[in-house]
């Protein structure tokens, strides 16, 4: 056993962690987590939270699932870790077959990776490669989203566009055009469909432009730009305009695959299929680090040839295929099968609605955002105007630190409250977690509004 003030005092002297000011940090009694138990994460002093953000968008079951904790031990009887460059093994193998056939119609191939900034990375290198190998050279640039997230790693964040996080590595991207996004809440558009509007500018880029661009890259929600689902039609609208113009359409489904969205994939509510998925986050359950792109025989025929001709995808991990992630995924796809996830999350998505109804005529609730079990709840200073609160003030935080007091931990984008419970929490526990919620929105806003 370690005492709490030990660990912390070396988690200050050795470890730094991601997208966090660490001064900030150690200024607010980090919670430091020993275990999890179905939907709640217990800390080292044996306070119990729940898991209100499913540990960063990723959890399907919760934690401890009997099933996955055996699908990992079994595998570990066998192997660990063997490589995937030119071998294959068992779980991959399966793996890959299963995802080609619950994946949207016409993805056939699969080519792993650990995380989802690493698929966003293949799956760059896959479009751009793909027209070189097919002649089109000139074919080289990408269109992506204003307000869009796909990863901290460079090339995903060349197609990304988040200011605080992206606007100071600007000298080291290559760059992208950017169309923005259409946000029902914030339209940047002169016309009333945001929807209508942006897919005229993409249009009219495409029109222009189409040469010199290998592929546009969209999430069906924003996630990390504030849980923003995109309007009914934007993706059907994409896709036909891809198709036009001979532009290949990455649709990143890290954050909404796996039924976070009360669908398989959020591109099935628009009925597309992409020519290159990315996946990740829900894919292991949220135990193991495993991400995969997924492709079209199209593009994979483009690489395939002698290998004198030099057209493979030369891209690869260490741990590209590991044999314990694959298995972990295989029960984790199996279980979301025989529970029914997908069903259960249209229900709960429908009971987390109605409790939210509470916040609606909030003062500084502006708007209230979900996709499933996706949800985002934006503060703002003023209502009738959306003006932000000032930065400082920290609105969203002091929601989460509220959160925290009473039991649930959350973390905020900005000002916008995510809350993205594990898919399979049973009705009663997500009742628990929206009151939290609720009386955490209440709390912390009135902070706020008393300084
Ligand atoms: C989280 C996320 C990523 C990055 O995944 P990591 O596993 O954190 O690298 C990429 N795209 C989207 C849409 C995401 O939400």
């Amino acid at each position: 056993m370690h005492a709490y003030a030990d660990l912390v005092e070396k988690n200050k002297r050795y470890l730094w962690n991601p997208f966090t000011q660490m001064k900030d940090y150690f200024d607010r009694r980090p919670v430091v987590i020993a275990r999890g138990e179905g939907r709640r994460l217990i800390d080292i002093d044996g306070n119990a939270y729940w898991d209100g953000v499913s540990s960063l968008w990723l959890n399907v079951h919760g934690h401890r699932v009997p099933e996955l904790d055996d699908a990992i031990r079994r595998q570990l009887e066998d192997i660990a870790h063997s490589t995937l460059l030119g071998q294959a093994n068992v779980p991959a193998i399966l793996l890959a077959e299963r995802l080609a056939q619950i994946a949207p119609t016409g993805l056939t191939k699969v080519f792993f990776s650990d995380s989802g900034a690493e698929a966003v990375e293949i799956a760059l290198k896959m479009a751009y490669q793909f027209w070189q190998n097919t002649g089109k050279c000139s074919k080289s640039k990408f269109v992506t989203m204003c307000d869009g997230y796909h990863g901290d790693t460079i090339g995903a964040v060349s197609v990304g566009d988040i200011p605080m996080f992206h606007a100071r590595y600007a000298p080291l991207l290559f760059q992208s055009y950017k169309i923005p996004f259409p946000n029902r809440y914030r339209n940047p558009y002169t016309s009333s469909d945001p929807a209508f509007g942006a897919l005229h500018a993409v249009e009219e880029l495409f029109q222009r432009e189409a040469d010199q661009i290998a592929a546009l890259i969209v999430e069906p929600v924003q996630g990390a730009g504030g849980i923003v689902p995109a309007p009914k039609g934007f993706l059907t609208g994409l896709r036909a305009l891809c198709d036009t113009y001979d532009v290949l359409l990455i649709v990143d489904e890290v954050a909404t695959g796996f039924g976070r969205t009360g669908r398989m994939w959020a591109c099935e509510h628009d009925g597309v299929s992409p020519d290159i998925l990315t996946v990740g986050k829900g894919l292991t359950g949220g135990y193991l680090p495993v991400a995969a792109t997924l492709a079209t025989e199209r593009i994979y025929t483009a690489f395939y040839g002698e290998y004198e001709e030099f057209k493979a995808l030369y891209h690869g991990h260490s741990y590209t295929g590991n044999q314990l992630g694959c298995a972990c995924a295989l029960a984790n796809l199996e279980l979301i099968e025989r529970n029914r996830i997908i069903d259960h999350v249209a229900q709960s998505a429908r009971v987390v609605s109605t409790r939210l109804n509470a916040l609606r005529d909030h003062p500084h609730v502006g708007d209230i955002r979900q996709a499933g079990l996706m949800i985002g709840i934006e503060l703002v200073e003023d209502r009738e105007t959306k003006r932000p609160f000032p930065l400082t003030t920290r609105a969203g935080w002091r929601v989460c630190w509220q959160a925290r007091e009473l039991g649930m931990l959350l973390r905020p984008l900005g000002d916008v409250v995510v809350f993205m419970p594990p898919l399979a929490s049973t009705v009663d526990e997500i009742q628990e977690m929206t009151s939290i919620l609720c009386d955490a929105v209440e709390r912390g806003l009135k902070e706020v509004v008393g300084k």
